[in-house]
């Protein structure tokens, strides 16, 4: 591919360039492309501009000696230093591209300062073209005159950026080179994909298209022409397969030198042509091997059609036997009618090989078979192909369908996830409903008994009342109406007697108000806890006392304890109250004189304080509730009690953050062990 330079380098960056270049250094410069023509030029004399270019005569010499530069042209490197026809200095420097040779840069005009100028000869110039000599020679004094070093070295720098602008224009020339061959090889790509898909369409449509079937498009041309060969060679016969025109598709296979002879005339091989054509119709009509005599001098030919589904796309032809003995004379006159010379032609008849007919018969049903094998074969390459193309399709469509198989699997199992999740979400909300509802019939339940718990709280509260109250409210009146009596009498003693009496009734209400506040205040959380340190026993002791006092001393009640002398963190209100109540129980519901235990065991984090008596037991039944208020067991008979005592108990343990248990058997005794924590770490509020 050859390119003008112009396509390859920007010719506008280039002559700013040069230009630069031209102010900086004053030398001349112009840039010619092949044609002569200047692309730009910097600093042309004047003696140039305003006469050698002018005049047609000198004009012809500036371009005389382009020329001769460019045709001089041997490689890059060759730089032509010269005297330009109209005898001004001028040096060229070849641009290569790609090897080519693609635009000159011309250094000039100018002179040496060390020649000497031969006026002479521009006199003699400026008369030849008629110019005024002193003006002619003014100018040539404006030419400027150079050191050969300098121009030297100048050249020097000149061939290296023509070096550089040569490989930027060989880059673009690679460049639009290879578009260039890229698009050559896509055409021809495309071409031979439009050939191909034409042959694959006629193989794949035959029905439609068989008519323009070519043989060679469904058989290999080489397996044709060897079939050919062969088939000639063993029968001894000429044979041809041509087109339905005739026309030839298999070279000619053992071809008489008479028959060589014909066709190569045009005359001769029109007729050859035309008489294989009409042979060939002829046996497509009858649809086997037809004979006729050829239309050049009446050999026996025969030809047998090649039928492809159906249709007729080829002949097979044998003949060139001198099977009719057709004469000299025949050749003789055809010969002239074609322009054949008639003596070399009848030579050639000569040497025509003989056939019998009955032989050539033989070969003639031969020739059948084979066409027929041939038409079988193209055919089955059609059905291959088909077959082939089919498959392709039934796998393509196979592909397609497991395709949208996949897709739907994947959009029917995304339903499915999405229908799960559903109803996993529809489930977990069926789950917190029915956890609320059983929740709301939770609360409700509990709320009917604690409502019913209420209730039978307060009637058994309003029972205890009334009950507790009412014994020591009667002795109080009965007391009161025998004071009045005993003072008529002035019977101190009994009325000392009867007060003592009212008092103790008085403290035995005052201390079942107070277990109902002390209830009262446990239940709503008002009680407030204040610790201080206790030594265990003595404090132990002081309450045995106290309730010894209370008892009158009809009973005993011993202290027991694992270690001689305890120190406890306690809340001494409290305990005090669990204490009391229990040793009260225990006295009260035990026999006068029995003995009462109190146990006191110290442990590394908790002491526990165990009160055991002999008395009349707990039911197993009754223990389930014992620590309710208002709950007396089924055996308490006359004793007299609130049922509260137990309760306030239960309270102050959990509010010192210990646990009570309990004991028991009817009649044998019953044994309460509160087991509380050491409270170290508690703030002693007295302290
Ligand atoms: P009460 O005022 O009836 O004694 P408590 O709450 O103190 O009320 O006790 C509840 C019930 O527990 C008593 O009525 C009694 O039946 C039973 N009980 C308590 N302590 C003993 C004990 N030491 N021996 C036998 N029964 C007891």
């Amino acid at each position: 591919m050859k390119l003008a330079f112009t396509q390859l380098v920007d010719i506008k960056q280039l002559e700013a360039l040069f230009e630069d270049l031209y102010k900086a250094t004053k030398y001349p410069v112009s840039l010619i492309d092949l044609d002569g023509t200047v692309l730009f030029s910097f600093g042309w004399q004047e003696i140039c501009i305003r006469y050698h270019r002018q005049a047609e005569k000198s004009f012809a010499r500036c371009f005389v000696s382009e020329k001769l530069i460019k045709d001089n042209f041997i490689n890059d490197d060759y730089i032509q230093e010269f005297k330009c026809g109209n005898g001004l200095r001028e040096i060229a420097l070849p641009i290569m591209v790609a090897g080519y040779h693609s635009a000159t840069v011309f250094i000039g005009q100018f002179l040496y300062d060390d020649e000497e100028i031969n006026y002479n000869y521009f006199e003699k110039q400026a008369a030849e073209l008629g110019i005024d000599k002193k003006v002619y020679l003014e100018l040539l004094k404006q030419v400027p005159r150079y050191n050969r070093q300098n121009i030297h070295n100048h050249l020097k720098f000149q061939k290296r950026w023509i070096d550089y602008i040569s490989s930027q224009a060989y880059t673009k020339y690679k460049l639009l080179y290879e578009i260039d061959e890229r698009k050559l090889a896509e055409d021809t790509l495309r071409e031979n994909e439009a050939i191909l898909n034409q042959k694959l369409n006629v193989l794949l449509n035959p029905n439609e298209n068989i008519t323009q079937i070519a043989l060679k498009e469904l058989l290999k041309l080489e397996d044709l022409q060897k079939m050919q060969d062969s088939f000639a060679q063993s029968v001894n016969v000429a044979s041809i397969i041509t087109d339905l025109d005739g026309k030839p598709i298999t070279n000619g296979s053992n071809f008489s030198k008479v028959c060589k002879m014909i066709r190569a005339t045009d005359k001769g091989n029109a007729n050859c042509l035309k008489s294989d054509k009409i042979l060939g119709e002829k046996a497509n009509q009858s649809r086997k091997a037809e004979y006729h005599k050829c239309h050049s001098c009446g050999f026996l030919d025969a030809s047998a059609p090649i039928i492809v589904g159906g249709k007729h796309i080829a002949n097979w032809l044998i003949g060139q036997n001198n099977v009719l003995n057709v004469g000299e004379v025949t050749i003789e006159k055809y010969a002239k009618e074609i322009g054949v010379n008639p003596v070399e032609m009848l030579e050639a008849y000569k040497e025509m090989p003989q056939m019998p007919l009955e032989q050539f018969s033989h070969a003639v049903n031969l020739l059948w078979i084979m066409a027929n094998a041939l038409s079988n074969l193209a055919y089955n390459n059609i059905l291959l192909a088909r077959e082939v193309e089919n498959r392709k399709i039934a796998q393509n469509q196979l592909k397609q369908l497991n395709q949208e198989l996949e897709e739907r699997i994947i959009s029917r199992t995304y339903q499915l996830e999405e229908a799960l999740e559903e109803l996993k979400i529809e489930n977990e909300e069926r789950a917190r409903t029915e956890n609320e509802l059983y929740e709301a019939k939770e609360e409700l339940s509990k709320a009917l008994s604690n409502e019913k718990e209420l209730g039978e709280m307060k009637t058994r509260f309003i029972s205890m009342v009334s009950h507790e109250y009412r014994t020591p409210l009667t002795i109080i009146q009965s007391s009161a109406y025998l004071i009045e009596q005993y003072a008529l009498k002035n019977d101190l003693n009994s009325i000392k007697r009867q007060i003592n009496k009212i008092e103790t009734s008085i403290t035995h209400m005052t201390r079942l108000l107070d277990d109902v506040l002390m209830l009262g205040k446990q239940e709503s959380g008002k009680f407030i806890i204040s610790l201080n340190e206790i030594d265990m026993i003595s404090y132990l002791n002081e309450i045995i006392n106290e309730v010894l006092t209370m008892d009158a001393m009809k009973h005993k009640i011993k202290l027991i304890s694992n270690k001689p002398q305890i120190q406890f963190v306690t809340d001494t209100i409290i305990l005090h109250q669990i204490v009391i109540n229990l040793l009260t129980n225990a006295l009260k519901y035990s026999e006068i004189d029995s003995i009462i235990n109190t146990y006191i065991d110290e442990q590394e984090d908790r002491i526990t304080i165990t009160i055991s008596d002999n008395g009349i037991g707990i039911s197993e039944e009754d223990l389930h509730n014992i620590f309710e208020p208002f709950q007396r067991g089924d055996n308490v008979g006359a004793v007299s009690g609130s049922g509260l005592g137990l309760a306030i108990v239960k309270r102050c343990v959990d509010m010192l953050e210990g646990y009570i248990s309990v004991k028991s058997e009817i009649n044998k005794g019953t044994s309460f062990s509160i087991s509380l924590p050491k409270l170290v770490n508690c703030k002693i509020e007295n302290e």
